[in-house]
């Protein structure tokens, strides 16, 4: 046994270690970037020293790094794969597939939704693709639970022969607690032994059969989660007016306001206790136990990080007239992440004083600052970038009109270009957008349409539409802002090198007169802007690349070469 402070993400990576992973792939996205981070470091350090340590490798997109876990769970291995809430949109296709798939190593999809969207654009929450897929979803409360989780999820993932979520949101993620690891349950990897192939042709006639097989299981896995530890059912047949749902981390608030509340309802219901309880850590739904909170009482309050799936999934198991509280009621809210605060309000307790005085005196000390909104670092490369942009952009304003000028943009460092002073782009969506709403502009009629993509970006998605508009010969241009690293996830690979971008894009069609290599700095933003106004007049498919290292990369390349010396 030994303890160790770890993240939520460090505590899960660890325990896929010692359940006998045998391969890790995933895309960066905050926050779950630190489970594949620890994990390759381990690859890192120990391969060749030992050829067994297990696989970690970052990949082009979250589509790509499922299909790699397939691949090693159709081979008998352990995989998991990491991302962020919206990479599952870009892994949706495997992943709803992977579900009809007769799973034979365990396959965990590490999910971290992101409440409040500190570091995203949009609140999703990953229960609803557990649902969705018909597969378990794990939630870990504590860092502890997400370690001993990796070895449930990877039994119950090969028990029922499923894909497992293990379902992570910020808070988990990027806090750090002690976790106790017992060594002795470290276990090996699984010995290579293919599945059988009939599990996973997913033909028509077979798929048939594999769907019909995935709704007679759930049935098992229903009574599988009601009997979960990970679901711990405590009733109390003298508090009939209400009963708590808690999942994930609304639990720790919970708790976090249970000495009050049992001094609440002391005073309330003198000698009856608190209500009933039930945390839900694993989907589906323990069904059993969620009625027999119903039998008992006429009220439940719900406490779940994320948006109301629990809310809406216990309409379909309660009885009419039990009351549902919760974020649809307005007992939660609807947005943004829940804190103790909130959960104390939802249990009828007064606020907490001290918690109150100490952050009216934060109000009060903080009145007076400036806001500090995220912007680029001083002296980054986009900002040359975008100065010349802006001056080509105002050119082609003046000669055409506003509505024949459009400029979206795409995910990564530089989306901060459409905050002031810079204000240089137009739209940001979701990953690769850029150039395929450029496209769109274009067929629409807009005379010069620009889509700005980061290096790492257009590896992930933006290559294909690319592909689109060079097929159909639409005039665009692209800016691909290549500063050799995925910076706004801490500094990962890109997963080629610059000098790899100009042989890719000129395979794809586009014409290599119109392939623009230029270097982004202060000296060339005039000569740069003038080349971006040429390649916008040209009636076809343009990418001009601007080039140059992002700061934070230099800084660790830096360090690196002199750790090496
Ligand atoms: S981390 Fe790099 S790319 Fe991001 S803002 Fe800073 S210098 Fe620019």
């Amino acid at each position: 046994m030994k303890d160790m402070v770890l993240l939520g993400d460090e505590a899960f990576a660890l325990g896929t270690l010692h359940a006998g992973l045998s391969a890790a792939f995933g895309y960066p996205g905050t926050p779950s970037t630190e489970i594949m981070e620890y994990l390759i470091d381990n690859y890192e350090r120990n391969r060749e020293s030992c050829e067994n340590t297990p696989v970690a490798q970052w990949c082009s997109n979250e589509k790509t790094a499922l299909e790699a876990a397939l691949g090693v769970s159709f081979s008998g291995r352990r995989a998991v794969v990491t991302m962020k809430h919206v990479g599952l949109n870009v892994a949706a296709d495997p992943f709803m597939n992977a579900s009809l798939c007769g799973i034979k190593g365990g396959l965990i999809i590490a999910v971290a939704d992101d409440p409040s969207m500190h570091s995203s654009q949009g609140e999703q929450d990953s229960r609803f693709y557990a649902d969705f897929a018909m597969v378990p979803c794990f939630e870990p409360a504590t860092q502890q639970e997400a370690y001993e989780m990796a070895f449930e999820a990877f039994n119950v993932s090969e028990k029922y022969n499923v894909p497992v979520i293990m379902r992570f949101v910020t808070r988990l993620s990027h806090s750090r607690a002690v976790v106790n690891v017992d060594e002795s349950k470290i276990r090996s990897q699984n010995k290579l032994e293919k599945a059988d192939r009939k599990e996973w042709m997913l033909v028509p006639a077979l798929a048939r059969k594999n769907y019909e097989k995935m709704i007679a299981k759930q049935d098992e896995l229903i009574a599988y989660a009601t009997s979960s530890s990970s679901n711990p059912l405590v009733l109390n047949k003298k508090r009939t007016d209400l009963a708590i749902i808690t999942s994930g981390i609304g639990r720790n608030y919970f708790l976090e306001n249970l000495p009050d509340y049992k001094a609440h309802c002391e005073k309330m219901f003198a000698g009856l206790g608190i209500p009933s309880t039930l945390h839900i850590g694993t989907l589906p739904l323990p069904v059993d136990s969620i009625k027999k909170l119903a039998e008992i009482a006429k009220t439940i309050l719900i406490i779940e990080e994320g948006q109301p799936f629990l809310e809406k999934q216990l309409s379909s198991v309660l009885p009419q007239y039990t009351q549902v509280l919760g974020k649809f009621t307005g007992h939660l809210p609807r947005t943004g992440e829940l804190n103790p605060d909130l959960v104390r309000k939802a249990l009828g307790l007064e606020p907490n004083k001290t918690m109150l005085s100490e952050t009216a005196g934060l109000k009060d000390a903080c009145a007076n600052l400036p806001g500090r909104p995220p912007q680029l670092c001083k002296g980054c490369p986009h900002i040359d970038s975008y100065i010349s942009l802006n001056s080509a952009v105002a050119s082609l304003v003046e000669k055409a009109g506003k509505d024949n000028v459009v400029v979206n943009a795409d995910i990564g460092c530089y989306a901060l270009g459409g905050a002031a002073p810079l204000n240089a782009i137009e739209t940001i969506v979701c990953m690769g957008a850029s150039i395929g709403m450029a496209r769109g502009a274009s067929q629409a009629g807009v005379k010069y349409t620009f889509g700005v993509i980061g290096d790492s970006t257009f590896l992930h998605s933006g290559i294909t539409n690319l592909v689109d508009c060079v097929a159909t010969k639409t005039p665009v241009t692209v800016v691909l802002l290549d500063n050799t690293i995925v910076a706004m996830t801490g500094c990962q690979p890109t997963m080629l090198s610059s000098s790899q971008f100009e042989p890719l894009i000129k395979g794809l069609g586009v014409e290599p007169e119109h392939i623009r290599i230029l270097a982004t700095n202060p000296a060339n933003r005039e000569a740069n802007a003038k080349v971006l106004i040429e390649e916008a007049e040209y009636r076809g498919v343009s990418v001009v690349i601007m080039v140059r290292e992002c700061l934070e990369a230099f800084r660790i390349r830096n360090k690196k070469a002199k750790n090496d010396i």
